[in-house]
């Protein structure tokens, strides 16, 4: 069995409250870093843990940490994003529903490690049952003398407050959800300056994934070194993951870094096969932004070596032959399903989340929806394919905010490998127009299996 550093306790009843939670161990990491550590040495053990930014950059944590500025008497701010809404992404609602006391432990280490004495947790407007789930654990927490004035009577002060996101899924880029927490319209600012020196309410502030956060619980448990033995070169510790899509098993499974593609999916431990005893056709390995992979690309790499879940393996060949691991939201697609159509659905997303504030990203993702709708339904022409291609090329790279690359990448990704399948609609407008096509399934399934 794989070892588990965020989900060790999650089937123990009662997990999700205080006296359970502490009874395995739980508030450890805050007793240790408010006890016995500066915020440096906090800082410095998530260095040497080589943890990477779980909400889907895969910047490096400890370093982003220690960018942050420090001018005298200017209030510092860790914003906890927990604005998860990304089609196929669905692993940190599980992890604030079944223990969200990994969260907020780690919110303390984190403001701690910062100076923080104010910190937000940003959660999506729709997940109301989760947000009164994060409020009562900080209830008790507080109570347990966790939170709030002089920290085990080691003078350091804390409040935490949850605040219910603005609806729209813009607000999961970190400047959008300032904006938004700041009472504004969720638009992303232009960078620079960053949040590390202008954030939340023009101070500095580390913008920080839900899973990143709970992480530095075991760092600081077991020590970073401890940590990044678990895992691959630059990929280290576990990662969360949605699992959807024509799979035996979806879920959210906590993996080792480092685990071959093929043993996740195929694996009674894990997702246990494709569904239906049908086979694999094509994975989007790391939620509805980043590349598809075909099937003969998902196992092995172009240079025949095994496709790892790492952030290195998965990127290698770059967006030719390769992928990322974005937030780890893993889709599965059977041999049913048409690649047209679920990029059109995607296309679709996008343009209904674009904030519209750049042209290349407001027009192009609803041009692309057009096309692509136009080819799916068998009314398209070749013309159009190098029509999509042109869009998507002229957003990448053109936008304020990353929601214009998330846009195009799935596209150029579609025509890249699936060309063929293209054509074919456009081929055979009227088996296109007849055919039932399937559209995987991507979001959470009723019972989560770990
Ligand atoms: Fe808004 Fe799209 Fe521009 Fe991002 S890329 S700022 S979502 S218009």
């Amino acid at each position: 069995m794989a070892r588990k550093l965020l989900l060790t306790h999650i089937d123990v009843p009662g997990i999700e409250g205080f006296e359970v939670y502490r009874q395995q161990g739980g508030y450890r990491a805050v007793e240790k870093a408010v006890k016995t550590m500066t915020p440096d040495d906090v800082v410095e053990e998530v260095k040497k843990s080589g943890l990477r930014g779980r909400g889907g950059a895969g910047f490096p944590t400890g370093m982003k940490w220690s960018f942050l500025a420090k001018p005298e008497g200017v209030a510092r701010y860790l914003v906890c994003n927990a604005d998860e809404s990304e089609p196929g992404t669905f692993k940190d609602r599980y992890l604030m529903t079944k223990i969200p006391h990994a969260l907020i432990e780690g919110m303390i280490v984190s403001s701690y490690a910062l100076g923080a004495n104010t910190s937000y947790i940003y959660v999506r407007g729709e997940m109301m049952p989760q947000i009164r789930i994060l409020e009562k654990a900080i209830a008790e927490a507080k109570a347990a003398g966790f939170l709030g004035k002089n920290i085990l009577g080691k003078g350091y002060d804390l409040e935490i407050y949850v605040q219910p996101g603005g609806g729209a899924y813009i607000c999961g880029e970190e400047t959008a959800l300032l904006e938004s927490l700041e009472g504004k319209r969720g638009n992303p600012r232009i960078k620079p300056p960053f949040p590390a020196v202008a954030g939340l309410y023009g101070c500095p502030t580390v913008v920080n994934n839900v899973e990143s956060i709970a992480a530095t619980v075991p760092i600081i448990n077991d020590g970073g070194e401890e940590y990044a033995k678990i895992g691959i070169e630059r990929s280290t510790g576990t990662k969360l993951i949605s699992a959807s899509g024509n799979l035996v098993k979806p879920g959210v499974y906590e993996i080792e870094l480092g685990l071959p593609v093929e043993e996740f999916i195929y694996s009674d431990e894990y997702c246990g096969g494709i569904a239906n005893g049908k086979r694999l056709k094509a994975v989007v390995a790391g939620g509805s932004s980043v590349p598809i992979l075909p099937a003969n690309l998902v196992f092995k790499t172009a240079n025949g070596e095994n496709r790892l879940m790492t952030y290195e393996s998965l990127a290698d060949g770059g967006f030719q032959t390769g992928t990322m691991m974005g937030s780890g939201g893993f889709i599965a697609y059977d041999e049913d399903q048409c690649i047209v159509r679920n990029t059109w659905n995607f296309t679709r997303f996008y343009h209904h989340e674009s904030c519209g504030q750049c042209s290349p990203c407001r027009e192009g993702t609803g041009w692309m929806e057009k096309v692509l709708h136009n080819i799916e339904s068998g009314k398209g022409s070749m013309e159009e394919i190098d029509l999509l291609w042109d869009i998507q090329r002229k957003i990448e790279g053109n936008t304020i905010c990353p929601l214009g690359d998330a846009a195009a990448w799935p596209v150029a990704a579609a025509i890249r490998h699936f060309r063929d399948e293209f054509e074919w609609h456009i081929t055979h407008p009227e088996e296109a127009q007849k055919r039932n096509f399937g559209l995987a399934h991507y979001a959470e399934p009723r019972q989560p299996v770990v």
